[in-house]
């Protein structure tokens, strides 16, 4: 269930109570150069993003943000260190969202004021970010991975638990993070100052989730969720996996960023699947592939993986299946709108349980993206299945007889 938020806007997305948890995700760019920022951003909207956070570290950067706003389709969030100055530029220029750490402002709680009454006379929204590395964990961390051995009265030597010792320090941690948070979001609310998510970000899932459910119980404000730092893309798509997904599935959490050593544009499927895999949205498509194995008569990875590639930016909910071999292939398969099931050299497509056809395997990819468009607004078919079909094929030929590369028989 669902923890129960009240509701802000940033620009025209809603985030908390019912409201969809929103995908967002920050630009790699140079703020200051708008082309490859409204570039990037283009390419973020194409693949699903809701919301995209800048950075904007200087003057210049924040005087770019009005034109960047103009071009672009999402809501734009400005990401503010140190100087309030930046924060009110920023406002100034018309985006939807500052997001601040009040306790890296120069003249802290002056300056958050300053940033407040800006946001309330624009009507637009802020994020209070506290991140465990601000909150001078980092002495405390190197302390308690130290095992201490200790000599007692009765000569037995007693050794520290380093797990015991840890779990005590990410709840310390957790807490400091959480007073803070509150104690930020009090000086706000003296304001009357109210239109605020929180996000409560560590690189440790475990002390993330520590602080978010803790904040979660004391707090309705709307949450954003983020592993920070949280590494390469095969590192920080499980970092992230494991962290909100513990927190999504207790319903905690109302828009998330998936923070990963990558391209943004490959943050935003990593968020979609983690909310897809929860049920929490359908966007985009559902994909089931089998690993393969000794079994298999097709070259399921190459396919599998180039059908995901070439459906990345459907945004229609759809379910695909490709399955190497009898086993698995045709129970999968039609639970899928459109499945493929791999034989010796062929395979057996599926839409919405029925089977259609046989394929040889150099027709699996147009076999399989052509039924796939059949079923998508005429937008997103043209983009997936265009006019003449897919000529390439995916993989190489194998079945258990003849083994793995051979050339496809032509009948
Ligand atoms: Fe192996 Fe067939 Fe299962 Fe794929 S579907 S993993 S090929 S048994």
């Amino acid at each position: 269930m669902r923890r129960k938020t009240r509701q802000i806007h940033v620009g025209k997305v809603a985030i908390g109570a019912d409201a969809p948890i929103a995908v967002q995700s920050m630009c790699t760019t140079y703020t200051r150069d708008i082309e490859s920022t409204v570039a990037q951003i283009h390419r973020l909207e194409e693949v699903g993003c809701e919301l995209v956070r800048v950075a904007v570290p200087e003057e210049v950067d924040a005087l770019a943000l009005g034109e960047i706003k103009k071009r672009i389709h999402i809501p734009l969030i400005a990401d503010i260190h140190y100087k309030h100055s930046l924060a009110l530029e920023a406002i100034r220029q018309g985006i939807d969202c500052v997001r601040i750490n009040p306790g890296n402002l120069i003249n802290g709680r002056k300056s958050l004021e300053q940033i407040v009454a800006a946001c309330k006379e624009r009507g637009i929204a802020m994020r209070i970010g506290v991140n465990s590395g601000s909150i001078d964990a980092l002495d405390q961390r190197a302390q308690m991975q130290r095992v201490q051995v200790r000599l007692r009265d009765d000569g037995v030597l007693e050794r520290t638990d380093p797990a015991e010792m840890r779990r005590k320090e990410r709840e310390h941690l957790a807490e400091r993070m959480v007073n803070k948070a509150l104690e930020y979001l009090s000086w706000c609310e003296e304001l009357d100052f109210h239109e605020i998510k929180v996000s409560l970000k560590s690189s440790s899932p475990l002390t993330a989730v520590e602080a978010y459910r803790r904040f979660s119980e004391r707090s309705d404000y709307p949450l954003h969720l983020g592993i920070t730092e949280a590494g390469t893309l095969v590192t920080g798509a499980v970092k992230s996996a494991v962290g909100l997904g513990m927190l999504l599935s207790q319903g905690i959490g109302d828009t998330i960023r998936v923070s990963l050593s990558a391209e943004p544009e490959e943050e935003v499927p990593v968020a979609y699947e983690i909310l897809r895999s929860l049920e929490l949205r359908n966007r985009g498509v559902t994909f089931v592939s089998c690993p393969s194995c000794g079994r298999v008569e097709i070259d399921v990875i190459q396919v599998a993986n180039e059908v995901e590639r070439r459906l990345s930016k459907v945004q229609t909910p759809i379910h695909v299946a490709v399955m190497g071999c009898v086993v698995n292939g045709p129970g999968e398969s039609r639970d899928a709108d459109v499945g493929l099931a791999g034989g010796k050299g062929r395979g057996v497509l599926f839409r919405k349980g029925e089977v259609i056809k046989t394929v040889p395997e150099d027709q699996f990819l147009d076999a399989v993206l052509k039924e796939v468009a059949s079923l998508l607004p005429e937008h997103e078919a043209k983009v997936i299945y265009p006019e003449g079909g897919i000529q390439d094929r995916a993989g190489v030929h194998r079945t258990r007889v003849e083994g793995i590369g051979v050339s496809v028989a032509k009948s």
